[in-house]
């Protein structure tokens, strides 16, 4: 009998995705053939995102394409744009069903042929866990939710409270995952506020993560999990990699209260050099929007120096853009032409950092952890964070970690050299 076939199409975070790839594995264990490409396919699983207007306006048209090219298919819809507006996605031709952002897991329900209601569950959803994995390095999700509120962001509204994954459930997934990846990075909507009964416990977490035999990276982190105890821990396991991503958002203090982000500039400074201090070769990445409401060319300044104080290893901009349902979509917006320059001028000295902090690489050891093929490279990252490009070698398996040495600045990253 011919397998049918799931085509699950992913936007958004590397929640989503973690959540994707668990559907996945469990719909293969039922038979069923599964793809993350567009493909002509029985059944469509669209996992929605609608972290900005743009992210939910692209959910909404992956409807009309699939539609497209198979009229006949069923199409599933989760997600956070789905949870926003359950009703919109219900009402499109071929949507056969919507499912809770928290309990995806009924979609394998569904495929089971069981009658189901997607009662709320409290705390972590166990049943979204062992993911299948076809890329070079794991994740493993040990958090979901967020209770900061940050005034720009709907993800609170759309993924619900904090909650947090046991321990013992992260550690063996982790033990399972590193019989076959040799890099595991841990993922969550805001890791920071990881808790067990009621304490935070990253720290306990990294404690029992330190003998596996994967490095250990981790996802987007706050300025508040930043401590000499988390640091001293990170220090002493074998296999933590020196990069942290630490959200900023914006370098000053009143565009940061206009936000309802819980830190200083300062406080931000102090926690980078608390991190240099441990890791002094760390690449400490960043998100920053600019153009946030009312932010004017003082307090951009104010950024544009902290960055050059921090001297991030690399900084993702966004142009701050309204998005329907949060406190920052009610403010006066800043001009297009106002953000446009302040990006371009923030783009311009992220790429300065960028190579500085690379340069720093050339003719020096990393180890690199090699994921595809590019042209005649092999590419993949380095335990800090640098992309690096590789002559390609057909002896060297995808998913493996090589010694590296660093030859010269190229594209985003560094061309490098067998090390020894
Ligand atoms: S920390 Fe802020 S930006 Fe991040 S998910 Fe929570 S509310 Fe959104």
């Amino acid at each position: 009998m011919k397998k049918e076939i799931i085509s699950i199409l992913t936007l958004g975070c590397k929640v989503n995705k973690y959540e994707s790839d668990c559907l996945a594995k469990k719909l293969q264990a039922m038979g069923f053939v599964t793809s993350e490409e567009l493909i002509v396919a029985d059944y469509y699983i669209l996992n929605t995102c609608a972290v900005t207007n743009e992210s939910e306006k692209k959910s909404r048209q992956y409807v009309s394409k699939i539609n497209k090219l198979n009229p006949n298919a069923k199409i599933l819809v989760c997600g956070c744009a789905s949870d926003a507006n359950k009703d919109s996605f219900l009402q499109k031709n071929g949507v056969d069903a919507v499912f809770d952002n928290q309990r995806k897991d009924l979609i394998i329900d569904y495929f089971e042929g069981k009658l189901y209601d997607d009662v709320r569950l409290s705390g972590f959803n166990y049943n979204l866990t062992d993911p299948k994995i076809d890329q070079a390095r794991a994740y493993i999700k040990i958090q979901d939710g967020c209770n900061r509120f940050c005034s720009y962001c709907i993800i609170p509204y759309l993924r619900g409270r904090s909650v947090s994954r046991d321990i013992s459930s992260v550690v063996e997934e982790a033990r399972e995952l590193s019989r076959d990846y040799n890099e595991i990075v841990l993922v969550g909507i805001d890791m920071s506020d990881y808790k067990i009964n009621d304490r935070y416990a990253l720290r306990d977490l990294l404690l029992q993560l330190s003998d596996i035999d994967a490095r250990i990276r981790l996802g987007s982190l706050e300025v508040s999990v930043v401590t000499n105890d988390l640091l001293e821990i990170m220090k002493g396991m074998p296999n933590f990699v020196p990069h942290f991503h630490l959200s900023l958002q914006s370098g000053d203090d009143d565009v940061l209260k206009s936000m309802n982000r819980k830190y200083t500039a300062r406080e931000y400074v102090n926690a980078c050099e608390m991190i240099y201090s441990y890791f002094p070769n760390a690449n400490i990445t960043t998100d920053i929007i600019v153009g946030f409401p009312g932010e004017t060319e003082e307090n951009f300044a104010s950024t544009m120096n902290l960055v050059k104080k921090v001297k991030f290893g690399k900084i993702h901009c966004f142009p701050f853009s309204a998005k329907k349902g949060t406190r920052a979509a009610t403010f006066v917006d800043t001009a297009p032409e106002i953000k446009k320059d302040r990006m371009n001028r923030l783009s311009s000295i992220a790429e300065e950092l960028q190579k500085e902090y690379n340069l720093k690489y050339v003719g020096k050891g990393m180890e690199m952890l090699i994921e595809e093929t590019e042209g005649d490279y092999l590419v993949g990252y380095s335990e800090n964070y640098i992309k690096c490009y590789l002559p390609n070698n057909k002896n060297i398996v995808i998913g493996s970690i090589i010694k590296v040495k660093g030859l010269e600045l190229y594209k985003e990253g560094l061309k490098v050299e067998y090390g020894k």
